[in-house]
Formats: C-alpha cells, sequence, structure tokens
C-alpha cells in the first residue's frame, strides 16, 4: 500500500511538471514554431522528423521506425509505405 502511494504521487509530479514544460509563459511565435516542428516529429520515437508514411492511411512515421513495421502503427492498417520528400 505505501508502495503504490508512492509511486502515485511521483506520477502526479511528472505530470505537473509536463504541464508546466507544455505552457510557456511568453512569446506565442516560440510555441507556434514548436507546435509546426511536433507536427514533423516521429509519434513513435519522437526523435526524428518523419520522412515516411502509409499510402492507405496517409500516417506518417521515420523511415528508422517505418522499417520494422508492417503496418500503420497509428490506426493499425496495412498498406504500402511511401518514402516522403518535403
Ligand atoms: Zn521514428
Ligand atoms: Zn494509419
Amino acid at each position: 500500500m505505501r508502495h503504490f502511494g508512492l509511486s502515485h504521487r511521483r506520477t502526479l509530479a511528472v505530470a505537473t511538471s509536463c504541464m508546466i514544460a507544455a505552457q510557456p509563459r511568453s512569446a506565442s511565435q516560440a510555441s507556434e514554431l514548436e507546435s509546426s516542428r511536433q507536427s514533423w516529429q516521429c509519434k513513435i520515437c519522437f526523435a526524428r522528423e518523419v520522412d515516411a508514411g502509409f499510402a492507405g492511411c496517409g500516417h506518417m512515421v521515420c523511415v528508422a521506425c517505418a522499417a520494422g513495421l508492417d503496418k500503420c502503427p497509428v490506426c493499425r492498417k496495412r498498406s504500402a509505405l511511401i518514402r516522403l520528400y518535403k
């Protein structure tokens, strides 16, 4: 019981710090830039920009993640992967 209470409290602390990080106090321009950058971020590894996509559903991942996938990780639809060029 004591262990559960500790881990629960830590989860709360992490969630709170995430909320603070997600809300910059100033510069709407900076957050706009950040959100446009995030829209290109791979939703699987969060480390690379997307440069591959599933032809059937249009969801995008990076080529490093796409290499190990045979279907879309977002909607689980099976379709051909295509390379994306910006
Ligand atoms: Zn990735
Ligand atoms: Zn999909």
